[in-house]
């Protein structure tokens, strides 16, 4: 056992602000670039959701966290995101043996950008405040000579117990995206994150006691689809946000129906970037290799289908094989290592799986499409790359959560439309073109719930809204409108004079 890696030596799940034994006893955690044990984590069983929603309600219904003025949860917020900042070095340490980071993505979107969104947040709770509404002045029909006149606000509170349920490939990120914003608000929450990656959520109770969030504030549920259930299906929880696959945000919509909750899901995706004719091929080029090879393939958003115009593929595919064949693959506790591992060896089996799926279908594989020679322990797989994709084939459909990238050719721009368009999914997109305008008209037509246009821009991340149409969810994470998914909208309206 590793027992280097820091905050894996925790006492047990956080419930109303204390450390409590698990009920499901303990399983052995791996970092998946090594398969060594990092640590033995607390699993949770029913007598800890039941605790915890049984804390997260009293917290909520008894005060004072929905009650404070937003400037104070403000300040406690403010504390909890420097008690994380000076903590960055060991939560990285944890991140790159828990999850497999690599050093570049370390330094965005995984540790930065987790940070990037708390002040983000921070900044947009700093803004709440009740809305005016129009006044209304028309003769009163019941009582001719006399005026209706009067006006109203509309406030924003909190919703009650957010359940917050995340996935394993940006752990710290989407348990910060989750914990803080409903915090923020008012709410009380739960938060339950992937059975592989429970150390980078459970920490966050050391954080949060060390901030003085009030007890039952925030609490901390580790486990697995059992855990995840129960949660989901408890009348006393009033909203949940989910960031997951499309199947169980599927069975989340199932299991929370009779106890009728607001959802907010984030889903899987098969992004399509589209590369005209005029694109600049290089730059489409080496976006298309590190998107698909990014966090091995583990993210949401990557773009993985290359939608490519007939006249330029062959030189695409040569320039994508170049560069995606050429990253380095290994142990990210190498700060030079660009691809790292998939997070456990079922998620390489389905990798291999859907190599084997796109040979049958009779796709092209030009690079990769097997296990990095000599790397024998870890979860590795080769970035892999498929030409000549049919779209409706299960490796131009399916979300592989693998380092797999598909090429599929087409001739017109409304050929690329339909064929970005022709997917159960909608979160992500992109267009690669020198004529601004016909890029522009194909994002219009993407069902998708972004498009960058010749790689967009990485200032914008957390400040754009971020979501999906389709079965990549319900909702919006980010942007300007964020904390309206942690609040209900009422309206007090009165008579003027
Ligand atoms: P997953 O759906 O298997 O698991 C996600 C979480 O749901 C885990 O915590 C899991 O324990 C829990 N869970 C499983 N069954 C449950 C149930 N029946 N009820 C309640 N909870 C349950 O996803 P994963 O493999 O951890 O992560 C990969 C998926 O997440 C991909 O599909 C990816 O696209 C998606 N994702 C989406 C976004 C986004 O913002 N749209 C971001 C990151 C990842």
């Amino acid at each position: 056992m590793d027992m280097t890696v820091p905050f894996t030596d925790v006492p047990g799940l956080f419930i109303g602000g204390e450390w409590v034994p698990p009920s499901a006893g303990r399983d052995v955690i791996v970092n998946p670039a090594t398969e060594a044990a990092i640590g033995m984590a607390p699993m949770g069983g029913p007598k800890d959701v039941e605790a915890a929603i049984a804390a997260a309600r009293h917290a909520f219904d008894a005060g004072p966290w929905p009650q404070m003025p937003v400037e104070d949860r403000i300040a406690v917020m403010r504390k909890f995101l420097a008690v994380l900042t000076r903590r960055g070095d060991e939560v990285k340490a944890l991140l790159t043996a828990e999850v497999g980071v690599v050093y570049m993505l370390m330094h965005s979107a995984q540790f930065a950008g987790a940070l990037d969104a708390a002040e983000y947040a921070i900044k947009l709770a700093s803004r709440i405040e009740a809305e005016p509404l129009p006044i209304e002045l028309k003769p009163n029909p019941f009582m001719p000579g006399t005026d209706i006149f009067a006006t109203g606000v509309t406030v924003r509170e909190p919703y009650g117990v957010v359940v917050g349920i995340t996935p394993h490939n940006y752990p710290l990120l989407l348990n910060i995206v989750k914990a803080v914003p409903a915090l923020l608000t008012g709410n009380t929450v739960i938060l339950k994150p992937s059975q592989f990656t429970p150390f980078s959520a459970l920490f966050l109770g050391h954080i949060a006691k060390e901030a003085g969030l009030p007890p039952g504030t925030l609490n901390i549920v580790t486990g697995g689809p059992e855990v995840g259930h129960q949660l989901t299906s408890d009348p006393r929880v009033d909203l949940i946000s989910f960031t997951g696959s499309d199947s169980v945000g599927k069975a989340i919509v199932t299991q929370s129906g009779p106890t009728l909750k607001k959802l907010h899901l984030e889903l899987g995706g098969k992004s399509a970037m589209i590369v005209r004719a005029d694109a600049d091929l290089q730059k489409a080029a080496a976006m298309a290799a590190f998107s698909f090879t990014l966090h091995a393939g583990q993210g949401c958003a990557l773009l993985t289908r290359f939608l490519v115009h007939n006249s330029i593929r062959p030189a695409f595919v040569e320039m994508v094989k170049a560069i995606a064949g050429s990253l380095k693959i290994g142990n990210p506790a190498d700060p030079t290592v660009i691809v790292g591992p998939l997070i456990r060896e079922s998620a390489r089996r389905k990798t291999e799986e859907y190599v084997q799926i796109g040979r049958d279908a009779g796709a092209k594989l030009v690079l990769g499409g097997k296990r990095p020679a000599g790397l024998d322990k870890g979860y590795f797989h080769e970035p892999t790359l498929f030409d000549d994709v049919d779209n409706r084939s299960r490796i131009a459909q399916d979300e592989i959560f693998g380092p797999i990238g598909v090429v599929t050719g087409f001739d017109t721009d409304d050929e690329a439309v339909a064929l970005a368009n022709d997917s159960r999914f909608g979160l992500n997109g992109a267009v690669m073109s020198a004529n601004a305008g016909a890029a522009y008209r194909i994002a219009l037509r993407l069902r998708t719930g972004g498009v960058a246009i010749n790689g967009g821009t990485g200032d914008l991340f957390v400040k754009a809204p971020f979501g999906g149409y389709k079965h990549s969810g319900i909702g919006r994470e980010f942007g300007p409108n964020w904390l309206n998914e942690f609040m209900a909208e009422k309206a007090i309206t009165y008579p003027i004079g």
